[in-house]
């Protein structure tokens, strides 16, 4: 079920008029309204913190703060997982009442449950985490029978009128002919696909299975060879990001157009690398030195190929190339031939170790803010 009109409108008037404005601006908000989740999937980088730190939530106004601080016109929630946020249906109704495209991304545990708290919109979807088919899915997430819980979800939003897609990240290991039939499948659903490789976070416990620059290129080729060149299904992602996946394009990151919002604050520099927070979105943008970021220029970024980082720079490029763009979008992704240089590591910054400070700095504002909670705190630190 591909984006309805008005917010896809929306969105591109949008893109157009700041793309001629000129100057860095924000394509979807990303909301972690809390980090707590009720899966710990190896390859995640979100949920290692302290207890005090995950019962953090966001409130409803912070929430609202967010996209009225940075304007951009969709908001991806992710978390942790949403769903258990006690205001989650308040938030998603507020963002609705201001127009914004709301992707709600849930591991769908919960959604049978809560589904009854959110109404159909054209400017509302389900983004339900399945990487893969049922083994795929349920090794990725450490847990068996989360496949089925994700499909009967993906089934009941759907008999109920809601736009679902889901949110597919893709780790070394994986078998192009099973991820392309794990496509089949979706496509037969009904169900449109954003397909990402994993971001190699350095707090994930599983930091062996993460693909690197080449294999996630040399990958994609081959799942793309197996749809028509990519054609046979239905991606949220942009064509460029996919020929970008592909080795056929060489990008590098816009790490603002997904800013991130979290419990700690804005996230600098973007959704993957967190090397500090601060609490407006104007300081985010006027008080991160971006030179200092992205694949070349720090080793944090050396595999990144993350869609979070390469959509906004895949977007700009299909403003200034338009026909390049629907080339790609009417002929499919090349699969054959040689591949677009990539950018040299040899000059990149050596990594910062900035995890233990600043989860240093959050306990130190939580026993501050709530000195009643403070041994409790301090116990489960
Ligand atoms: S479901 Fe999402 S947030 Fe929860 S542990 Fe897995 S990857 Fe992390
Ligand atoms: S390459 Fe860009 S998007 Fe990726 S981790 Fe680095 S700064 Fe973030």
């Amino acid at each position: 079920m591909a984006l309805p009109v008005a917010p896809m409108l929306r969105i591109a008037t949008y893109t157009v008029l700041q793309h001629l404005k000129g100057g860095r601006y924000p394509l979807v908000l990303m909301l972690e309204p809390l980090l707590r989740c009720n899966l710990a999937c190896p390859g995640c980088g979100k949920i290692d913190y302290p207890d005090p730190i995950l019962n953090q939530r966001l409130s409803y106004q912070q929430c609202m703060d967010a996209i009225d601080e940075c304007g951009a016109p969709a908001v991806s929630i992710a978390g942790g997982e949403p769903l258990l946020h006690r205001d989650m249906p308040k938030i998603v109704q507020g963002y609705l009442e201001k127009k914004k495209l709301v992707i709600l991304c849930t591991n769908a545990l919960l959604l049978k449950k809560k589904i009854n708290d959110y109404k159909p919109s054209p400017y509302f979807t389900w983004s339900i985490h399945l990487d893969g088919d049922k083994a795929m899915h349920d090794h990725a997430v450490d847990q068996k029978g989360t496949y089925e819980v994700a499909v009967e979800a993906i089934q009941l939003a759907q008999s109920k009128g809601f736009r679902v897609q889901i949110n597919c990240t893709v780790f070394d290991g994986a078998s192009p002919d099973r991820l392309a039939a794990f496509f089949d499948v979706m496509k037969a659903q009904g169900v449109e696909i954003t397909v990402s490789p994993g971001y190699a976070y350095e707090r994930a416990p599983d930091q062996e299975h993460f693909l690197n620059r080449q294999r996630t290129k040399n990958f994609f080729r081959e799942v793309f060879k197996r749809g028509d060149d990519g054609k046979a299904w239905d991606f949220t992602n942009s064509p460029l990001f996919l020929d970008f996946l592909a080795g056929n394009q060489t990008y590098e990151c816009t790490p603002w157009s997904m800013p991130l919002r979290t419990v700690f604050g804005w996230q600098k520099p973007c959704y993957l690398v967190g090397e500090g927070y601060v609490s407006t979105f104007k300081e985010l943008m006027e008080g991160t030195d971006w030179e200092q970021y992205g694949v070349g220029k720090y080793e944090k970024c050396a595999n990144c190929m993350v869609h979070c980082g390469f959509e906004g720079t895949a977007a700009t490029d299909a403003i200034r190339h338009p026909l390049k763009m629907f080339s790609v979008a009417r002929k499919g992704v090349r699969t054959e031939g040689e591949m677009a240089p990539d950018i040299d590591l040899s000059n990149q910054r050596p990594a910062e170790n900035v995890y233990s400070t600043h989860v240093e700095r959050e306990l130190a504002r939580i026993i501050a803010e709530n000195p009643k909670g403070a041994k409790r705190t301090e116990r489960a630190a």
